[in-house]
C-alpha cells in the first residue's frame, strides 16, 4: 500500500511540472518576465507561477500547466482539470476575446512538447527550493540553453 508520504511526493512532483509548464511558456514569450514560482508545502492547492504578459500571452500561459502535467503523468489532461488555471482563462479571455484561443492553446502545447528539457529542470529546481524568484527561474532556463 502506498503511504501518504509518498502519495504527497508524487503529487508535488506532478504539481512541480505542472508550475514549469506555466513558466516555460511564459518564458518563450518574448513580452513576459518570469516573476516567481511556488510549490505548496502544505498539500493545498495554493502553488503558483506568476508571469507579467499581455493578456493574449496569459491565455496561452495558462495552459501550459496542464499540458506539462499530461506528460509527465502520462494521463491526457484538460484546462478542466485545472480550476484555477479555468477561471484565470476566462478572465484573460474577457479582457482580450478577440484572441483565438486554440491557436494559443496549441502554442502551449508546442512549447512544452520541444522545449522539455527546460520544464524537467525548473520543476527540478522547484521542488529542490520550493520558491523561485524570477531572476532565479531565467537563470536555470538560460543555463540548460546554453548546454551542448
Ligand atoms: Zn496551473
Amino acid at each position: 500500500m502506498e503511504t501518504i508520504e509518498r502519495a504527497f511526493q508524487k503529487w508535488r512532483e506532478r504539481t512541480a511540472y505542472h508550475e514549469a509548464g506555466h513558466a516555460v511558456v511564459g518564458y518563450c514569450h518574448s513580452r513576459s518576465t518570469l516573476r516567481a514560482l511556488h510549490l505548496s508545502t502544505t498539500g493545498q492547492p495554493d502553488s503558483y507561477t506568476r508571469v507579467d504578459a499581455p493578456d493574449e500571452d496569459q491565455i496561452a500561459i495558462a495552459f501550459g500547466g496542464i499540458f506539462a502535467e499530461s506528460r509527465f503523468t502520462g494521463r491526457e489532461l484538460t484546462i478542466y482539470d485545472a480550476p484555477g488555471d479555468c477561471t484565470a482563462l476566462a478572465e484573460y479571455l474577457a479582457k482580450a476575446p478577440w484572441v483565438d484561443v486554440e491557436s494559443k492553446r496549441q502554442c502551449a502545447r508546442t512549447i512544452v512538447s520541444t522545449r522539455w528539457a527546460l520544464v524537467e529542470a525548473l520543476a527540478r529546481e522547484l521542488l529542490a527550493e520550493g520558491d523561485l524568484t524570477g531572476a532565479q527561474a531565467r537563470q536555470i532556463l538560460a543555463d540548460v540553453e546554453v548546454e551542448p
